[in-house]
């Protein structure tokens, strides 16, 4: 089981300088896969935050910037965070998130021995010759072999538990899907297989091929019903082949499962060896009347490099299309997701998002993360005017036009200055703390470099920017009213930006 301690005992303070630098690797490749799964607001919000601090002994110390970010990371997404680092390292990785005072309030222990977790590299070539030398295959974990202990909320067979037919709001633009998941699963291998969903990126695919798989399971527990990411079924073959485990990884699939749930299929293209087990996996599975579902971003045929003979399998059945949820839909989800988080918005707040968050459901739901982190922290419910300014930076970050002379503008009027004192070489308390938030708001809306800022303040070298920048974090880890005063001026900055 993964324990979350309170405090780490492995302390960061305390390991070796080259276990920074594993524990920096592992988090940043966990956090590019939680890029690709979670919502841009979820990702920036919390994850983009954490600090990679050591790892030591398979433990992996990361550093949030506030007590309430680990919490909030703790209570809601430990399942991705587990499953992406069980991803990377192929092994049980026990997670401790610490904030900053955790690790201040402690007094340096001895030093450990470092044994860093092994880090699968980030791309793992595909075999396009089945005797290629095992010893040159980097070697992924397999689905099945991520422990059902690493990640809790998975029940067996990875099904998420949280994505249930129930869990799952339908309306005009997905109704064709939904309803082919729920026949599926009511009577699975009989009507349509392949089911083939397709549609754009969080429109809720994966959210129904677990609906499928847990809806079955409760009716037959007996089902063996297997879940995996085409993306898991390559690096689960490349496995095999490494370790020389083609029996078992074709009776697992072949034999032993009544129903194959496979994601994002699209991942299999120009893969051919991959494709070519699937293939016949496929033709075995459908020979036994056993049920295969798919999910994808694109219609079999436009899969290039997708082998024809596949596309044309894999429009056997029936394929249903999931769009774009309209805006009745859209509201709808967010009651439902509120409800889950088990907090209250107001309906001017919901009708805010759903009219302004249009790309994707994952998008919209992460927006509503965004806003329930907030109330949580302030304990009190987001008003109107509060949402708008949250996620005022977030949704104009991609267009934001603003340069650092506006930053300048915001800042400067809000603390009752001058541009010109910003950039100058005024020493006077306010005019340091302010060009501090300014330097901030530079790096965090306008993504300059240090040596940029520096140039544009004053001339000041980059090791100065870096302690305005601390600064300002620490500041934000131990001041709350200060984190809404930030937000306040992001979001003008934003709001004057857009508008210029
Ligand atoms: P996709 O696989 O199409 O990229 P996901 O299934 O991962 O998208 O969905 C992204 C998020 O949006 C998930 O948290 C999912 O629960 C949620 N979601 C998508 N569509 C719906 C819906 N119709 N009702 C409730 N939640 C949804
Ligand atoms: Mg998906």
């Amino acid at each position: 089981m993964v324990a979350i301690k309170e405090t780490s005992e492995h302390l960061a303070l305390d390991a070796p300088e080259n276990s920074k630098d594993e524990a920096a690797e592992l988090l940043n490749k966990a956090r590019t896969i939680l890029k690709r799964r979670l919502s841009f607001f979820v990702w920036q919000g919390f994850f983009e935050p954490l600090t990679p601090l050591s790892l030591v002994d398979k433990v992996l110390v990361i550093q949030a910037p506030t007590s309430f970010h680990r919490n909030w990371v703790i209570d809601h997404y430990m399942n991705e965070l587990n499953a992406s680092v069980a991803e990377v390292c192929g092994e049980d990785v026990r997670i401790d998130i610490t904030f900053c005072n955790d690790l201040q309030k402690k007094l340096p222990t001895k030093k450990e021995k470092v044994k860093p977790a092994k880090i699968i590299p980030e791309k793992n070539a595909e075999l396009e010759n089945k005797n290629i030398k095992s010893e040159n295959i980097a070697i992924p974990p397999s689905p099945v072999r991520i422990d059902a202990t690493v990640l809790p909320l998975l029940s067996n067979t990875n099904l998420n538990t949280s994505y249930s037919f129930d869990a799952f709001v339908h309306g005009p633009s997905n109704q064709m899907g939904y309803a082919a998941a729920t026949s599926v699963a009511d009577y699975p291998g009989t009507q349509f297989s392949p089911l083939f969903l397709f549609g754009g990126v969080g429109l809720g695919k994966t959210h129904l091929l677990h609906a499928i798989g847990l809806r079955a399971k409760e009716k037959n527990p007996t089902l063996k019903v297997v879940y995996l990411s085409a993306e898991q079924w390559v690096n689960s073959y490349i496995q095999a082949i490494r370790e020389r485990q083609f029996d078992s990884f074709r009776n697992r699939y072949r034999n032993v499962c009544d129903i194959l749930l496979i994601d994002d299929i699209q991942f299999l293209a120009g893969k051919d060896a991959s494709q070519d087990e699937f293939f016949h996996t496929f033709n075995c599975l459908h020979e036994a009347k056993k049920q295969i579902v798919v999910t994808s971003d694109k219609y079999p045929h436009e899969i290039s490099g997708l082998e024809e003979r596949l596309q044309t399998r894999l429009s056997w059945g029936l394929i249903a299309d999931i769009k774009p949820p309209e805006i009745e839909t859209r509201i709808a989800i967010l009651h439902k997701k509120a409800e889950k988080l088990a907090i209250k918005f107001s309906d001017d707040v919901l009708h805010y998002l759903a009219a302004n968050v249009t790309s994707s459901v994952r998008e919209l739901e992460g927006a509503l993360v965004r806003l329930a982190a907030c109330s949580s922290l302030t304990k009190e419910a987001i008003t109107l005017a509060q949402s708008k300014e949250i996620l005022a930076p977030v949704l104009k970050k991609k267009t934001l036009v603003a340069s650092w002379q506006k930053v300048c503008e915001v800042v400067a009027t809000y603390y009752d200055l001058r541009t010109s004192d910003l950039i100058g070489q005024a020493r006077q308390r306010q005019v340091v703390f302010a060009r501090q938030v300014a330097m901030a708001c530079c790096r965090s809306l306008l993504s300059m470099s240090l040596p940029e800022i520096g140039r544009v303040f004053g001339g000041r070298d980059h090791s100065t920017v870096l302690s305005s920048l601390r600064k300002i974090e620490e500041q934000k880890r131990n001041d709350v009213s200060f984190q809404s005063i930030l937000l306040r001026i992001e979001s003008k900055i934003g709001t004057s930006a857009s508008s210029s």
